[in-house]
Order: structure tokens, then sequence, then C-alpha cells
């Protein structure tokens, strides 16, 4: 049916090669490029039997005009850009030059300032509509299905959400003393990051991880979850009719904590740059060179993950709480396609997004957040591609 090119050779996209490749009659060609070409070939070593045709090349997204050269030479139908959230407009700016649809799993930051913020990418809207182009932002999990739930509990079980608690939580034990299971500078800057949270109109900033609460999530037991802020808050807070309270939830361990607070005040969390030894470094940088690749942690890592959102609104008149879960287990998304869970459950839903936008079920020219889309495709898609899902009609509410 179509070619995708996918940007960006890490856990993420290791997941997404796999899982086109499971799905040949959409995926016919795909091409993996990003900056060190050696980890594309790497991925695409890793395939076994697999009818899609692969293909690897090198590419700097940050730079439009090489992006621009390799899509002239591969004509895909759309990219699938897991690289880093700092390439997001020079590949959105490729897309618009070459005519082709756009998708990724987190939004644009600018390196300077760690803001999670869509405005950057929705200011590309007019132009992907008039170019009749898709452009699919955060087709994660968190952003991604969490907005899919949402889009689903509004469409199936109430007539108004008000209010909506994301609860992301990892069990899985890696064996390190420290590590994080996606990028650790994204994840790092996302954390160190004052915490916020929609309520009646407006944001509530809050200190980072100042506000702590507890949570007995299936299949996984009692946790202590601290609230943050997420960039899927922005969207949701502005899609979901009727919301009134939003709030994003993740699970840290004391040991993940510690680790985290002697960094921070040893200035290792820094983004502003230093001088060391004559050479200027990020700080923030040098501590992601010295930290475990997340992509090493696959073999490693033993126990489950659980995300979902917890909600709150009214049927028919009459209050109503909902519960939406998917619970993912480390080792056997390691036996399937050689990744930890992290990585398998925004790599999953990326492949999914990029299905839909071939089979045109969620082919709309602009620049869209997931929930603006049919939920019902997606949903079927995740029970089929690896992430089930289970629903709780009687769930435990957060303060
Ligand atoms: P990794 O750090 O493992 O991989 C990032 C890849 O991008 C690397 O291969 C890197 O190349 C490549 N890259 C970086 N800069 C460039 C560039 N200028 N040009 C070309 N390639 C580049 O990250 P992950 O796979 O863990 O994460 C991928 C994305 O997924 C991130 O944006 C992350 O924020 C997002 N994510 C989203 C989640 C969600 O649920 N929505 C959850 C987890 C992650 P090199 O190896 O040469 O550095």
């Amino acid at each position: 049916m179509g070619k995708a090119l996918i940007i960006g050779a890490g856990g993420v996209s290791n997941v997404v090669v796999h899982k086109c490749c499971q799905n040949p009659d959409i995926f016919e060609e795909i091409c993996i490029a990003s900056r060190t070409k050696s980890k594309c070939d790497a991925i695409k070593d890793s395939l076994k039997d697999v009818k899609t045709k692969v293909f690897t090349a090198e590419v700097n997204a940050d730079n439009t005009h090489e992006l621009v050269d390799l899509i002239n030479v591969f004509r895909p139908d759309i990219i699938i850009n897991v690289a880093l959230p700092y390439q997001d407009l020079t590949i959105m700016d490729a897309c618009l030059i070459t005519g082709v649809h756009y998708l990724d799993t987190a939004n644009y930051e600018p390196p300077d300032i760690p803001k999670f913020e869509y405005k950057w990418q929705w200011a590309y809207k007019e132009r992907f509509e008039k170019a009749g182009l898709t452009a699919i932002l955060g087709s994660g999990f968190d952003p991604g299905v969490t907005g899919v739930f949402c889009a689903y509990a509004l469409k199936h079980h109430f007539d108004e959400i008000y209010q909506i608690d994301i609860i992301d939580a990892n069990a899985g034990d890696h064996g390190h003393h420290f590590a994080t299971n996606f990028n650790p500078e994204i994840n790092i800057r996302e954390i160190t990051a004052n915490g916020k949270y929609w309520e009646g109109g407006n944001w509530v900033e809050i200190s980072p991880l100042s506000m702590k609460n507890a949570y007995d999530l299936p299949q996984i037991g009692l946790k202590d979850i601290y609230m943050l802020y997420h960039e899927e808050l922005e969207s949701l807070a502005l899609n979901i009719t009727g919301i009134k309270k939003i709030r994003f939830w993740m699970t840290f361990s004391q040991k993940y904590l510690m680790h985290l607070t002697v960094l921070q005040n040893v200035g290792m969390t820094s983004i502003k740059p230093i001088k060391f030894e004559g050479i200027e470094i990020q700080p923030l940088h040098f501590l992601k060179a010295v930290l475990p690749d997340p992509a090493s942690l696959g073999p490693r890592t033993k126990g489950k993950t659980n995300i979902g959102c917890l909600m709150q609104g009214t049927k028919s008149g009459r209050p109503k709480n909902y519960y939406i879960y998917n619970v993912c287990v480390h080792e056997e998304t390691y036996a399937e396609v050689g990744s930890q869970a992290i990585s398998y459950t925004t790599g999953v839903p990326a492949m999914i997004g990029a299905k839909l936008l071939l089979e045109g079920k969620w082919k709309i020219p602009g620049v869209h957040n997931v929930e603006e889309f049919d939920p019902d495709p997606f949903m079927e898609e995740l029970t089929k591609q690896g992430l089930p899902w289970h629903e709780d009609f009687t769930p435990a509410l957060i303060d």
C-alpha cells in the first residue's frame, strides 16, 4: 500500500520498524534514516524473514535540505519521526516542500527552552491544510494512546468528561543504579520542569515533583505517583469538551528520585552551557553520554508498565467514573521485538497512526492531535498489534 521513511534509530525506532514489518501489506517499503547510519543498519540486521523491503540512509534531520534530498530519492508517502523533538519543525518543513504526510510522538521543543508546547507545530495547520497533507502529532503512548482513550471514552461512555487523571506507572527494573527508559535528555528535562495542571480554565503551576499521591494499579499494586506536566494536557484541555480538571501522574521509585536529586543538586541536569577544559558543554548532554543508552535496557528490564486514564463525568444526567488502561510486560516486548516496554508502548501506536493514515482512516488535511480523529479504528488496532486495553467502571478516584 505505501512507503514510510522512519527518522531516528533509537529504542522507539526499533519498535516502529519491527511493527511496520509485521504489517507488510501496508508498509511495502520502509527506509530507516538517522544521524548514525550504523544504528539503522543494526536495526535492519535484527529483522528476520520480513516481506517489507527495508533500506537505510544517513541524514541530519536538523537540515531541511538534506531531508528533502533523501525524500526525493526514496519518495515516501509518510514520514514517521522518532528522532528527537528538536527535529520536528525541520521535518515538517521538508514534508511541505515534498508533499509527504507527517507523524511524530513528541512535540517540538527548542533546544534551549524546555517548554513542551504545541504552539510551534500548531502554527503549521493552515500550510498542511492547503497542501492537502495530514500531520498527526503525538502518536506514542503518552501523548498518543492516552488521547485516544479520552476520545473513545467521550464517544462511547460519557456525555461530558469533567476530570481526567492520566496515570503512567513503570514497575520495571533494569538493574542499573540510575537510567532513563527513553532518551535521558528529554526525560530529565520533562521531570525537572515545574509541574502544571489544568483546573477551571487556568494552568496551575507547582514546583517539580511537589505533589504526591498513591494509587493501587491493576497488575502492579500500590505505587507512589507524582504530578508533573505532560504535553498531552495542553491539547486535551482544548479538545475534550466540558473538561474542568486534567492532571498527569507518574510513578518514580525512591532510588530514582534520590539519584535525580543528587544530580540536580550538583548541577548535572542543567541545560545552561559551561566551559570545561576550554570546551563549551551542556551538563545534561554530558550526563546523557555517561548514562546507559535506553536502547540497551531491553534485555535487562523485567516487570510491567501500566498507563491509563481515570475519568469522571456524566452520562444521561448521572455521574459516571471510568478507568481505561494498558498493561505491558517488559520481558514479552523484548522477546517479540528486542526492546523494553517503554519503547514498545511508544513505537506500536506510532506504527498504528501511520497505518490508519495510509489506509485513509486518519487522513484529514491539517495538523492534528490524536484525540481529534475517530478513536474506534485505533482502539481496534491496539488490541491486534500488541497493546490490549482494559476497562474498570468502578475505579478508585484520586483526591
Ligand atoms: P533515542 O535517543 O533512543 O533515539 C533518538 C534517535 O534520533 C537516535 O537514533 C538519534 O541518532 C536520532 N537523532 C537525534 N538527532 C538527530 C538528527 N539531528 N538527525 C537524525 N537523527 C537524529 O530516543 P528514543 O527512541 O527513546 O525516543 C524517540 C522519540 O520518542 C523522542 O522524541 C522521545 O521524546 C519520544 N518518546 C515519546 C513517548 C510517547 O509516549 N509519546 C515515550 C517515549 C519517547 P544518534 O544515535 O546518532 O544520536
